[in-house]
């Protein structure tokens, strides 16, 4: 069972390489053939087996011979041991589905506001739309959601326009979903931890002169790093904060 969750999470890590590569482009991403994107010369089925043709071809296009981004096996590997990592949590169950496709939509905008500096709305719809069926079957508890839609996003959009525009609207938009996904608790949760793990790492690489102060860094990939740490560990996380202040 392990294996094959893994292997189906590899199987999709590859087609969110295709999203994060495409989606920015506007590129489709269902019906255009895989292709190098130096040389544009079509992939056969044995140029796209996840991780073993990166190994195999040591990283190099097989055709024109261009580095291959060690981001293709990172972003495969990484969703296969999620969606274990998820099933080891829940099992089989409606969670494991839910909590695995957010993981692989949250993956795809994390990493394309991390090099574009864009949430596209096509995976903010998407949200939505897992967002519903969840609500769907947790209707009795739709006005924690409900608050959960409004709670942080209402608060990025004073920030954005006390700051003019120094808060991205697809930042907004991405905390208003993924709050009717988590119901609001959950999402102030997410709220704190991207903006604390977001403060460190930014700090720090301003500190090691890596960064400029003046430079802008997305919030987006640490806003979606708390989403998951709070949807996966949000209750306990929650429960043991509450114990430290009653
Ligand atoms: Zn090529």
């Amino acid at each position: 069972m392990y294996l094959i969750i893994v292997f189906l999470g590899i199987l999709i890590g590859s087609f969110l390489n295709v999203c994060i590569y495409r989606i920015p482009r506007k590129e489709d991403i269902v019906y255009t053939p895989s292709h190098c994107f130096n040389c544009s010369h079509k992939l056969a089925w044995y140029d796209l087996i996840p991780v073993v043709t990166y190994v195999f071809l040591r990283g190099k296009c097989r055709y024109c011979q261009t580095n291959i981004s060690i981001q293709y096996p990172i972003i495969e590997l990484s969703n296969g041991a999620a969606y274990m990592g998820i099933f080891a949590i829940y099992g089989l169950s409606k969670e494991t589905i839910i909590y695995c496709i957010l993981f692989s939509i949250l993956l795809v905008i994390g990493m394309i506001d991390f090099r574009h500096y864009i949430i596209p709305n096509g995976l903010v719809i998407a949200l939505t739309v897992l967002a519903s069926i969840n609500l769907f079957f947790d209707i009795e508890n739709y006005m924690s959601y409900l608050i959960g839609f409004f709670i942080v996003s209402a608060l990025l959009l004073i920030i954005a326009i006390v700051t003019r525009g120094k808060m991205g609207g697809g930042d907004i938009k991405l905390m208003a979903v993924a709050g009717l996904l988590l119901g609001w608790e959950k999402i102030l949760l997410a709220l704190m931890l991207g903006s604390v793990v977001g403060a460190v790492i930014g700090l720090t690489l301003i500190a090691l002169k890596i960064m400029k102060r003046e430079q802008m860094i997305p919030f987006g990939p640490f806003l979606t790093l708390g989403i998951m740490v709070s949807a996966l560990f949000g209750d306990a996380m929650i429960i043991w904060y509450l114990s430290l202040i009653l």
